[in-house]
């Protein structure tokens, strides 16, 4: 597939919604995904249409080569990387746990037991909770922004996803109605996803490297984060 990347329309799968790696701003998607790739694209001289789908579907999607790339904040795993390919790293992350403006006793990992989280399906943080806090009663959505909604409104004690994500939503659409309480893990990397075998991951890896020594990565990145990576 990938020997002719330049030739057809690839199909690149981003989230539904995944402040603000990727979310829906009127008619268009946006985000520091959204413009990295196209920087890329760009780079290669690719052409591509966009296909925002619940993160559950991404995964699957390459697998069965029905996408070409995905970016989605894909956190790379040895067990991912059985099944499909990613890019060289390009955004540490980390989990942290968001809960309400006047919550008191959820303060870290161990204190979610027995307490209602809302989580996004799927997600390394699904596998993270299930081994590190069994006791915790896990509500599963498809797409995170109604577990934040669950939580503003007090149907569940707390919600956890992608550090940056969270911190994001605090301060923007949740802000007076939720909280950080602090980061439950760190050391996660995101990669650009394929399917196995591609020939487009040398190529990205070359572009990312690229962007990243003539300073449009910085560019993008204070863009979206406000800071220097
Ligand atoms: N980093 C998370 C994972 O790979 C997913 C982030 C997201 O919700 N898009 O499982």
């Amino acid at each position: 597939s990938g020997a002719h990347a330049q030739g057809k329309e690839l199909v690149v799968a981003t989230d539904t919604a995944f402040v603000p790696f990727e979310f829906k701003q009127g008619n268009t998607y946006t985000g520091f995904d959204v413009d990295l790739w196209a920087a890329i694209a760009k780079e290669l001289n690719l052409k591509y249409k966009l296909q925002p789908m619940d993160f559950a579907g991404i995964i699957p999607g390459l697998q069965t080569k029905n996408i070409d790339a995905a970016l989605a904040g894909i956190t790379i795993r040895d067990d991912r990387k059985k099944v499909i390919d990613f890019s060289d790293p390009y955004y540490e992350s980390g989990l942290a746990i968001l809960v309400g403006e006047k919550n008191t006793d959820i303060k870290d990992a161990k204190s979610l037991a027995g307490k209602t989280v809302a989580v996004k399906t799927g997600t390394a943080t699904v596998d993270f909770l299930k081994a590190q806090v069994p006791d915790a009663k896990l509500k599963l959505f498809p797409n995170i922004d109604n577990a934040y909604l669950e939580l503003a409104t007090g149907r569940v004690d707390a919600a956890v996803h992608d550090t940056p994500n969270v911190q994001y939503y605090a301060n923007t659409a949740g802000k007076g109605r939720v909280k950080v309480v602090g980061s439950v893990k760190s050391g996660d990397f995101y990669g650009i996803a394929f399917p196995k075998g591609s020939d487009l991951v040398p190529q990205v890896n070359k572009a990312l490297a690229t962007l990243k020594a003539n300073g449009q990565y910085d560019a993008i990145y204070m863009k979206w984060f406000g800071k220097k990576p």
